[in-house]
């Protein structure tokens, strides 16, 4: 176990503590933060200075005030240069595999691909680093931000490779374009009809073109090798890194849409080194009726510590499994969120996907298993059914991980807000939805609807608890999961295009990162991560350029220099 004591100084460190939300010198000890204050009056060399701070320190190691003795606990000092420290991001809500399995491929959206010819030379430089027997996979293409406005097909596709079977999934994930190989792999052809509940894209000369829709992608994807649980927890690794590049040291996975009983690959990847925290949700649909599931997997913190806590019982938990999760509606930019009135031009209201008594029964099952729930609800008539049930229920777990979230909300009512704000159920929200699908948020909602969207700043003035969080993969942005591009979206209320998202919902940097990180880490049922304050986990990010000194609008350009999780450089 490591003992080594770690000092690090020269930096200006933004804490989100409110009580003590900046300091300037941090030590670290067995993964956690020992001492974290202002060096003035510490002289660094020894730590042998006297003043408060050096005394401070000398609290948690009596051997810090006199080095030369037989120190157990050698301190490392590191000077940081003058350099901005935040702690470490936390994305609360993601679907973190389904994102991982995703890394290896192809972004096929901007900010990494706006036309045909990119997608193409993407396909390209994709076959030069394919593994032996893999088809060439991509996601996330919404034809509104193509330069050509339409899907891809296969003649679109055949130009990267004629070679490689292409797989080119719409944003949706509903639709797939595939090159001309794999039509060939699949045996489909102008013969071939279509399947029950599905459509094969044809051109006028009824020659298919490549775009299969709903159960027409079938007929390709049962050809596609099959991902192992070895590769995933693979590419789970491979995603932690990218994670850490942006500063991410938790994050959330709300849910396997296949209802896979996951925990055990995300604990695979850890034995591969994996190393970002995970709160792992189950989805209600799936293991509501299933005998298999264990309801003793759940629980914040209570019983024996999971993951990595089980080799090394006093590290801080790795993994939790802190609840189940119901989906009470669709989107907005999918016009299916549950409204209560009408998108504008048409009496559609949008849905509800699950009935009150689904909630109920979650909720009767999250308090007899003393789990937290999660429910998605996006619209003003979702948010108000959810809060209804749940608002004055005694909380049974521990503050403060709240015993309900609520996700996704975008236009509750006062009522709600207030309701919220009153008994403590948290927003976990996504104002990035904004600023990347401002295009289908313009044509479902009209301008001044889209600017009352998400207001943050009413929620915060309220006393609502809110954290930010990306929803990652199904946010139409390359790098879905970037936590600076969200914390931006916030920040200015503007989006990609420069379209105005409502000026007097703005929030501020530091509320920003607050909502990023000493709000997530609880969201998702963790008590000792998010500040960066004596006893809480050592993750923290040194960014490159001060994020406090960049104008607005380029937040979304900060890059991290290096990220820490437990103490340890894992980026
Ligand atoms: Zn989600």
């Amino acid at each position: 176990m490591k003992t080594d004591r770690t000092l690090y100084t020269n930096c200006k460190i933004f804490t989100s503590d409110s009580e003590r939300p900046w300091a300037n010198a941090m030590a670290v000890e067995d993964g956690r933060i020992s001492w974290i204050g202002d060096a003035a009056g510490l002289a660094v060399t020894g730590l042998d200075a006297t003043g408060p701070a050096a005394a401070d320190l000398a609290t948690t190691n009596p051997a810090a005030t006199n080095p030369d003795a037989a120190d157990p606990h050698p301190t490392q000092t590191i000077d940081l240069g003058g350099r901005t420290v935040i702690p470490g991001l936390i994305d609360s809500h993601q679907h973190c595999l389904l994102m991982a399995n995703f890394i290896k491929g192809i972004a096929a959206l901007p900010p990494r691909v706006h036309d045909m010819d990119e997608l193409a030379e993407a396909i390209r430089e994709a076959e030069e680093n394919l593994e032996e027997g893999r088809w060439i996979e991509g996601w996330g293409y919404d034809e509104g931000k193509l330069k050509e406005k339409r899907k891809p097909n296969r003649w679109d596709l055949d130009r990267g490779s004629t070679a490689t079977p292409v797989v080119i999934v719409r944003a949706c994930q509903h639709i797939v374009s595939v090159n001309s190989k794999a039509l060939e792999i699949a045996g489909i052809d102008r013969n071939t009809p279509d399947p029950e509940g599905g459509v094969i894209g044809r051109g006028p000369d009824g020659e298919p073109d490549g775009i299969l829709y709903e159960n027409a992608r079938n007929l390709v994807y049962k050809y596609m090798p099959k991902l192992t649980e070895e590769a995933s927890a693979d590419n789970l690794k491979v995603y932690g890194d990218v994670l850490a590049s942006k500063g991410i040291t938790a994050i959330s996975d709300l849910g396997e849409l296949t209802g896979l009983k996951y925990g055990h690959i995300f604990e695979k990847a850890m034995d591969m080194g994996f190393r970002t925290k995970v709160g792992a949700y189950f989805l209600w649909d799936f293991i509501k009726d299933d005998p298999e599931f264990d309801p003793e997997v759940l629980g914040i913190g209570e019983g024996p510590a999971r993951g990595m806590g089980e080799k090394a019982p006093e590290a801080p938990p790795q993994i939790l499994y802190p609840g189940i999760k119901l989906i009470g509606d669709g989107s907005v930019s999918g016009h299916t969120a549950w409204l209560d009135r009408p998108y504008p031009g048409t009496d559609d209201c949008g849905l509800p996907t699950c009935t009150a008594k689904d909630i109920e029964d979650a909720k009767l099952f999250a308090k007899n298993h003393k789990c937290q729930l999660s429910v998605h609800c996006m619209g003003t008539a979702a948010i108000d059914r959810t809060i209804d049930l749940l608002y004055s229920a005694k909380p049974w777990l521990e503050a403060p991980v709240p015993t309900f979230r609520t996700e996704h909300i975008t236009m509750p009512s006062e009522t709600a807000m207030d309701r919220a704000a009153a008994s403590g159920i948290p927003f976990v929200t996504q104002p990035v939805f904004m600023f990347s699908e401002i295009e289908s948020y313009l044509e479902n909602l009209g301008h001044e609807w889209t600017k009352t969207c998400y207001p943050i700043r009413t929620w915060l003035d309220k006393g609502v608890r809110v954290a930010l969080s990306t929803d990652a993969p199904a946010t139409a942005w390359a790098e879905p999961y970037d936590p600076f591009v969200n914390m931006q979206a916030a920040v200015t209320r503007r989006a990609w295009d420069g379209t105005d998202l409502g000026q007097d919902q703005r929030i501020t940097l530091e509320e920003a990162l607050r909502l990023y990180t000493a709000e997530s880490g609880p969201m998702m049922g963790f008590r000792d991560i998010g500040v960066l304050k004596e006893g809480y986990a050592a993750d923290f990010v040194v960014l490159e350029e001060d994020i406090f000194g960049v104008p607005e609008d380029e937040i979304s350009g900060v890059k991290v220099l290096s990220t820490y999780i437990n103490g340890e450089k894992v980026f």
